[in-house]
Parts: structure tokens; sequence; C-alpha cells
């Protein structure tokens, strides 16, 4: 490739900085190798430059200090919610250890009667329900824990 210098770099120059080169200056940049050259290194310069600039935004002070108190808000309201979260699922596995402490004797006794002496079959639905709402109610308080 010739060294020698072309005596329209000045001018390409000039038009990259402007961003737009006439439609003759970007002919004689493509064919010449000096200023085809040049139009690459001084082009991407430029666009890095342009592209430093969008995207620095311009950062006043004023903008900065509310994008920190923001993200500070952001930041404590996760931590918030995430200890509300564990609090209301210590919470329900306290509630659930002493329902289990009050009432797992007594249904541990009613169901070794149930099992000894088989309820009639008028009493089955309602086992059928107080079953499912035992079941459900863990469920239920999970779904309202993961809910807040
Ligand atoms: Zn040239």
């Amino acid at each position: 490739m010739k060294s020698e210098r072309c005596e329209r770099e000045d001018e390409l120059l000039d038009a990259l900085r402007r961003g737009f080169a006439g439609t003759e200056l970007e002919e004689h940049a493509a064919s010449c190798a000096s200023c085809s050259e040049l139009r690459l290194v001084a082009g991407a310069l430029l666009d890095d430059r342009a592209d430093a600039v969008a995207s620095a935004e311009v950062p006043t002070a004023g903008a900065m200090l509310w994008r920190m108190r923001v993200r500070a808000r952001r930041d404590a309201e996760s931590r918030a919610r995430r200890s509300l979260l564990l609090g209301h699922a210590a919470t329900l596995a306290v509630a659930i250890a002493l329902a289990a402490i009050f009432f797992g004797p007594t249904l541990a006794t009613a169901a070794s009667q149930l099992f000894h002496h088989p309820p009639a079959a008028l009493h089955t639905p309602l086992l059928v329900v107080i079953a499912t709402s035992l079941l459900l109610a863990p469920l239920a308080g999970w779904a309202v824990v993961r809910g807040k």
C-alpha cells in the first residue's frame, strides 16, 4: 500500500468529523487507498466517541442523586419484602407447629377411634371436608405468604 499522503485527507477528515461526506468525496475515498484507510481508522474513532457521548447522557448532579436515591429505595424495598416473607413463613411454621402440638394428640386419638370404630356413612363427607381443609390450610397459608 502506498504511504503517500492524499491531498484530500484533510477534507475527508473534516467531513468525517461533521458526520457527513459528500457523494463525490465518498467515491474518491472508496477508490483512494490513503483516504479509505483514513476513513476506516478515523471513522471508527469518531464512532467510538459518538457512542461514548450518546451513552453518557450528560449525568447532571441532580440526575445522579435521583438515580442513587431510586436505587437505594429499590434495595430497601426488596430487603423489606424479603424479611417480611421470612417473617410470614416463620409465623406460619410456628402456627403449624402449635396446631400440631395442641391438636396432634386429639387428632391421633380421634383417628385411632375412627380406625377402631368406623364411622357411619353419614359422617364420611364431614371427614372428607375436615381432611381436605387440613391438607389445604398449609397450602393456602403458603399462597398467602407468597402473594405478599
Ligand atoms: Zn484520497
